[in-house]
């Protein structure tokens, strides 16, 4: 039985992260100011907050400054949107994420689109969505942007790899997608509704799993010598009551693949530290103008 290429996002992100470190220290010889990321939480969701507080470790040790703006459950949508206008009228400020995801009564959508796009570190902007789907600039998604990064450790071309997305959510499937394009893929796009979907995987160069449901993608629906990229992050209950991170793929069946992304410790590190990316780049473009 031959064994894939096990991709290290742990140690790609720590090099990402270590040279995003060393251009934040540049940008604050330059500019006298440091990189400065605003997280804003809403309500004390327990997910969110662990996420959160990796985001704040990860930006001190990159040398990029994080203010947390923290709001209650039962706060008015008006008063987000103030906190918002504040963060983007602030010069020191030059990247903002609002944690999702947000409580009931309030409408993410437009919370998102009043954050300004030169701020918008998530892609998530219809500004930046457009700017990605057209090939332009853009602040990119970091999750997206993640998987691209891994796969150039390991394919080179990507230029007319066939590339099979399962998922089509505008965080992960829409924007890698759109992001595989750019880089001449012929790619396909799948989800819930498809049909026969370990067929059109098996014709996949690369298959990039980002559908939130363990084990889905099985060993006989990998090519061999395919690339598995697997984005999928599910807590299941595991021995002892302690539960683990599972992802899309079933990691034990992988053996035909070239190479996979383990979970935990494949796309998952990578999503953080493209957050601290966007952030040194949303500061450059803000001072460059
Ligand atoms: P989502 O629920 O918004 O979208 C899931 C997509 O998968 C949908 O388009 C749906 O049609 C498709 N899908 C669901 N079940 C399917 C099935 N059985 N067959 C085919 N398609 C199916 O989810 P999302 O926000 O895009 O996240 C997807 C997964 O990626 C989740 O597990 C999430 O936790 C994980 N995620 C990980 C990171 C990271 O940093 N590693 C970041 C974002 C999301």
């Amino acid at each position: 039985m031959t064994v894939p290429k096990l991709i290290d996002g742990k140690r790609i992100a720590s090099e990402l992260c270590d040279r995003v470190a060393g251009d934040a220290d540049t940008f604050r010889q330059q500019y006298g100011l440091q990189p400065t990321l605003a997280v804003v939480l809403v309500g004390a969701d327990p997910a969110s907050e662990i996420y959160v507080r990796q985001k704040v470790i990860q930006c001190r040790k990159a040398g990029i400054r994080s203010t947390q703006h923290r709001l209650s459950e039962l706060t008015p949508e008006a008063a987000l949107f103030k906190l918002i206008g504040a963060l983007n009228g602030d010069p020191t400020v030059h990247g903002i994420l609002v944690q999702l995801p947000l409580p009931v009564h309030i409408d993410a959508a437009r919370v998102l689109d009043a954050i300004d796009p030169a701020k918008d570190v998530d892609g998530f902007h219809p500004v930046n969505v457009g700017r990605l789907s057209t090939g332009t600039a853009a602040l990119v998604p970091c999750t997206p942007l993640g998987c691209m990064l891994l796969l150039d450790t390991v394919i080179d071309p990507l230029r007319g790899k066939h590339a099979v997305v399962i998922g089509k959510s505008n965080i992960v499937g829409k924007p890698v997608a759109l992001l595989l394009l750019e880089r001449e893929c012929t790619v396909t796009v799948t989800h819930i509704a498809t049909q026969g979907l370990p067929g059109i995987a098996r014709n996949a160069d690369i298959v990039i799993a980002a559908a939130g449901a363990p084990r889905l993608v099985r060993g006989d629906w990998i090519k061999p010598g395919a690339v598995v990229i697997d984005v999928g992050i599910t807590r299941v209950p595991g021995i002892g009551g302690k539960a683990s991170i599972v992802g899309d793929c079933a990691a034990d069946e992988m053996e035909h693949a070239a190479a996979v992304t383990p979970v935990p410790g494949g796309v998952g590190p990578m999503t953080i530290a493209c957050l601290l990316a966007n952030t040194l780049k949303a500061a450059r473009n803000l001072h460059h103008g």
